[in-house]
């Protein structure tokens, strides 16, 4: 058994790094395809959504504070390892455009370095929080390489606490190459996701990263999408 086990490990990773990211195969310009993207975690469930999502082969795009991160960097690395993209939420969530150059620079720069630190990888997308933002807040974003990603769609999730009510949200904001804002912390999100990724894929949508939307430009720094 020990012999087959450690066979089969190898050949897991003989196998894992050849295995192109599944996001990166979808043509965006050829399917429908939408972002499903997850503001505020990683949290207390983050762990049963990284399984409906791996069970689904669904790639989504997480906004992750800083200290959340700090709190649970196995959910963190587990998300790069499993393809979905990682962009920076702050550390601590604060309303940006009403802080001083420096504050914002260190609530980002803090938030790049963690994740850096736990997946290898320095963020190169952005979510202010609340959507608060301005031209000097996407500008500072810009100077540490990243872009300022919005959404096309807010489902409201913390407030609506309610699966059906959420699931409602997104099949009517769902649209081709939409980017929809939902939350990891809200249970009930995480609850509705399998009902919910059948539902979306039953209307034809690719559920992708919100890079794969862009059928391979790059978004530059500073620069706001959609
Ligand atoms: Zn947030």
């Amino acid at each position: 058994m020990y012999v087959r086990g450690l066979a089969m490990a190898l050949l897991t990773a003989m196998l894992l790094p050849a295995l192109p990211a599944q996001a990166a195969e979808v043509d965006c310009a050829k399917v429908k395809c939408l972002a499903l993207t997850f503001d505020d975690g990683p949290g207390p469930s983050t762990g049963t959504l990284l399984s409906t999502l791996k069970k689904s082969k669904v790639k989504a795009t997480f906004f992750l504070m800083g200290k959340h991160v700090e709190e649970r960097p196995a959910l963190v690395k587990r998300m790069a390892a499993e393809g979905h993209e990682i962009g920076n939420h702050t550390w601590s969530h604060p309303s940006l455009p009403t802080l001083f150059d420096e504050e914002i620079t260190q609530e980002l720069k803090a938030t790049q370095e963690v994740v850096e630190k736990v997946t290898g990888r320095t963020p190169a997308l952005f979510r202010p929080p609340y959507g608060n933002t301005d031209a000097r807040v996407a500008g500072l974003a810009g100077d540490q390489g990243m872009a300022q990603v919005l959404w096309t769609g807010t489902t409201l999730d913390w407030k609506l606490r309610d699966q059906k009510k959420i699931r409602a949200a997104v099949l009517r904001l769902a649209k081709r190459d939409g980017v929809i804002l939902m939350h990891d912390v809200v249970p009930q999100t995480v609850q509705v996701m399998p009902t919910l990724i059948k539902d979306l894929r039953k209307r034809g949508y690719h559920l992708v990263t919100v890079s794969a939307l862009l059928r391979g430009r790059k978004l530059a720094p500073g620069e706001t999408y959609p």
